[in-house]
């Protein structure tokens, strides 16, 4: 079973799908966590990326719809997945149901007012974990509880790309959810304003 996960940038998707990915045994695939995997490599497509992903605009589809697709081929996806980050854009889900079909659709749900204070104090281990100064800090200051690794501020959490990855998200993803649902998908809503314990509770009691 696919699970798509959907919010704006700061409702958790991520923390939520960590979460739920144990619960579930299924693997939490993020296509922003895979493009950043990509870059790290330095090859030339991971430099032509960041500039883009750095200032909060969006990579390609097919650049997207081939990693998350390649991505979803390996053995540990094959009894299902969490996918995060996408689709993203209308020639997204259309290329999405040429490759695979979601059942289910979590959409977080939170203003942008709350995300921009969020995203403003995440930060993030290199494997992908995440903790907020103002709402789940690490035991240690700086280092990351899950494997002690330090943590760092993303590079487009900075007001400028935050506030234009949620015009992106407003304009671009938000529409996609009516779209899903008519064409089948399970869409499932979630306020994703309270505490991580709570929103949890939440989703685990709709998708049962
Ligand atoms: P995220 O980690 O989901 O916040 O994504 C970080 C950045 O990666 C986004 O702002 C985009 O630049 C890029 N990105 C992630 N997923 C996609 C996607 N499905 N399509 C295009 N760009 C994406």
């Amino acid at each position: 079973m696919i699970i798509l996960l959907l919010g704006p940038q700061g409702s958790g998707k991520g923390t939520q799908g960590e979460l739920l990915s144990k619960e579930l045994g299924i693997p939490l695939l993020s296509t922003g966590a895979l493009l950043r995997e990509e870059i790290a490599t330095g090859s030339d497509l991971g430099k032509e990326m960041s500039a883009l992903m750095d200032a909060g605009n969006l990579v390609s589809p097919d650049l997207a719809t081939r990693i998350i697709s390649e991505r979803l081929k390996k053995t540990d996806a094959l009894n299902g997945a969490l996918v995060d980050g996408y689709p993203r854009d209308g020639r997204q889900l259309e290329m999405m149901f040429e490759h695979f079909t979601p059942s289910v659709a979590i959409v977080l749900d939170i203003d942008d007012d709350t995300a921009v204070d969020r995203l403003g104090g995440r930060w993030v281990c290199p494997d992908g974990h995440i903790w907020n100064i103002n709402s789940n800090q690490p035991k240690k200051n700086g280092l990351c509880d899950n494997d002690n690794k330090k943590l760092f501020q993303r590079a487009d959490d900075t007001e400028n790309a935050i506030l234009q990855r949620l015009a992106v998200y407003h304009k671009e993803t938000a529409p996609l959810i009516t779209e899903l649902a008519r064409r089948g998908v399970k869409v499932v809503r979630v306020d994703a304003s309270g505490t991580i314990e709570e929103i949890q509770d939440k989703i685990k009691s709709l998708i049962k």
